[in-house]
């Protein structure tokens, strides 16, 4: 039994009943081929950012640490990477801004693994990781084969992807691949970016500015796991018909919306969640964060149950008093 206290930023104790370190693809191979992955259940695991253990997990959790980044390609304007799924994302982040190489550093601070972003396809400040993302390598779980998979064969939506849907829990992905930009196009028009930018007396900004602005924005509006267990955004920005939002803004003007796929708009779970009451309501060990109620919080000894019915009873009263419909984002296991 291994308690999974340290591998998930809620910081929920949880046993497994087994535990393996993925340390290499042939390892991985392996497993497969012993048949000891598909005997009981699995759960891949990355940095536990993106988790609510409910119970304990009665099955094999398989921990990413699957390491390593190289350049596969380059030309003038472009540098193609490839990094292993077990390497920690703001690293990546960080290696990419150090060489000025653009496309990713909106997506700074973000917590967990290269190989869980695309899982959601990760995005902050304007940017997903669809924009710079060429390709993934995952291992199927019943051949052991490596596949690999592009942009358009990942069907990258709003925190969605293929592996959330009929893919799911047939791979593990064990690299991904991005596009750089070398001349890049800086997206400083989310957010509070350019407001802040501006403050620090930047005129023209670099890759590096815009990462210690998004690095700056985070920190001052996030809860740190490290502090106070969180999985950031518990619930997904809802997606809604226009007609509907038009009739719920009628009676909330302050209500804002922003475009989303097929003529729907997305409008803030934070301002619906805030609205019902619930921002900065703690109970006992656990609660919602006083400053972003898309947040629930773990104040110590929390349990996941205890934050899945909190879960719920928001879902109840945002539903009663809007007739909008949240789910979560995070990965109820
Ligand atoms: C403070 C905070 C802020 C955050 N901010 C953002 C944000 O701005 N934008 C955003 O999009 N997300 C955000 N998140 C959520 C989280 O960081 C991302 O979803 C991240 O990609 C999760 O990575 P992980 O390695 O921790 O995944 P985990 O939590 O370990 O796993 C998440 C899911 O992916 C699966 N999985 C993990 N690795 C693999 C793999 N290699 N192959 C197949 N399946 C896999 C797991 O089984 C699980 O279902 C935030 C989280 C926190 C705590």
């Amino acid at each position: 039994m291994t308690n999974l206290l340290p591998y998930n930023t809620f910081g929920i104790s949880a046993l497994a009943s087994q535990f393996v370190e993925v340390n290499s693809v042939l390892q991985l191979q392996n497993l497969i081929q012993e048949k000891a992955i598909l005997e009981e259940p699995f759960l891949i695991l990355g940095g536990g950012s993106n988790i609510l253990f409910i119970k304990n997990y009665e099955g094999l959790v398989l921990k990413n640490n699957l390491k390593g980044i190289e350049v596969s390609r380059e030309n003038e304007n472009y540098v193609w990477l490839k990094a292993a799924g077990g390497e920690v994302w703001h690293e990546l982040v960080m290696f990419c801004v150090n060489k000025n190489w653009g496309g990713i550093e909106n997506l700074s601070l973000i917590p967990g693994t290269v190989g869980a972003a695309p899982m959601q396809n990760i995005g902050a400040y304007g940017v997903e990781i669809k924009d710079t993302f060429e390709e993934l390598e995952a291992i199927n779980i019943q051949t052991g084969e490596l596949e690999k998979f592009n942009n358009e064969q990942c069907k990258f939506g709003y925190r969605e992807s293929i592996f959330k849907h009929e893919a799911k829990g047939r791979y593990f992905i064990t690299s991904v691949t991005f596009k750089l930009n070398k001349k890049p196009d800086l997206n400083t028009s989310y957010g509070d970016i350019e407001t802040l930018l501006k403050e620090w007396h930047i005129a023209k900004p670099t890759i590096a500015d815009v990462s210690k602005a998004v690095i700056a924005i985070r920190q001052s509006k996030l809860p740190d796991p490290v502090l106070l267990g969180n999985a950031g955004s518990f619930f997904k920005n809802p997606v809604i018909e226009f007609s509907v939002f038009e009739k719920l803004q009628k009676n909330n003007p302050t209500l804002k919306s922003f475009p989303a796929a097929d003529g729907k708009v997305k409008i803030p779970a934070a301002w619906l969640i805030e609205q019902a009451g619930w921002k900065g309501k703690r109970f006992e060990n656990i609660g919602v964060h006083e400053k972003q109620a898309l947040v629930l919080v773990n104040y110590g000894g929390g349990t996941g149950k205890e934050l899945i019915d909190l879960a719920y009873k928001i879902i109840d009263s945002v539903k009663a008093k809007f007739g909008v419909a949240l789910t979560p984002e995070v990965n109820i296991i």
